[in-house]
């Protein structure tokens, strides 16, 4: 199947259930995506700030980016004036950089906190109790160009399906208690991402409302490590 294919495929698939079909194209070349764009995909995710920033300038403007990979403070600058959402924020110190470099391009960025809820080392995100704590803090209650608009999260890499599912909902248990203790009136805080190519049904039947699928679509990744072309 092509790009196009599959792209109609799952857009079909997972719309239908009311989620969001985010294509991860990290480690593709600007034209497949341009393919998948071609067959009606407008968000796209990317986990590298040159890369996204390299792809937003050759592509059409239109294209929604989500950062879903770990983002250092010093490289938001390079996405604040066009990024969509930023799916991994995991500290109050990147959270106030995206703050600051948001100000500075008169927009609010929309953000996710990345939860960690693997039942590995490897994986980015913040603890529940240090969400919290973000969520409490004055810090958090003083920026006002971010905006939280839900939580993400990554399963345990090759888990029994019985501990993702456990893993997914943990998360969405988190959102529900967040969305009564912190974002009763935000009719904003309303995305859980949670989903990839391997486990993306179990996460929707989870409450799921955004899946982040690459491989299943763009196949496997070509670009070991990206460069300017
Ligand atoms: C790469 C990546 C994905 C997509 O993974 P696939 O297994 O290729 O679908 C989703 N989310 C994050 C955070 C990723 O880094």
């Amino acid at each position: 199947m092509s790009i196009a294919d599959k792209i109609l495929k799952y857009k079909s698939e997972i719309e239908s259930d009311g989620v969001k079909l985010v294509a991860v194209s990290k480690n593709h070349p600007a034209e497949a995506v341009q393919e998948a764009y071609a067959a009606g995909q407008r968000v796209f995710g990317e986990n590298l700030v040159q890369e996204m920033v390299d792809k937003q300038a050759q592509l059409p403007q239109d294209i929604e980016w989500h950062l879903i990979g770990h983002l250092q403070s010093n490289k938001v600058k390079y996405i604040a004036p066009f990024v969509k959402l930023i799916e991994s924020v995991d500290s109050l110190k990147l959270l106030k950089e995206i703050d600051k470099q948001a100000a500075k391009n008169n927009r609010v960025i929309d953000c996710l906190l990345q939860i960690y809820i693997a039942d590995e080392d490897t994986k980015f995100g913040l603890q529940f109790d240090e969400a919290v704590e973000l969520l409490r803090s004055e810090e958090f209650a003083e920026l006002k160009h971010i905006r939280i608009v839900g939580l993400m999260g990554i399963a345990t890499n090759n888990a029994t399906e019985k501990q993702t599912q456990v893993e997914f909902n943990e998360l969405k248990v988190l959102f529900d208690g967040f969305k009564l203790s912190f974002f009763r009136k935000a009719d904003y805080f309303k995305e859980i991402s949670m989903g990839m190519s391997a486990d993306y049904k179990l996460a929707i039947e989870e409450g799921s409302t955004m899946v982040r699928i690459g491989s299943n679509i763009f196949g496997k990744r070509v670009i070991k490590h990206w460069k300017a072309e």
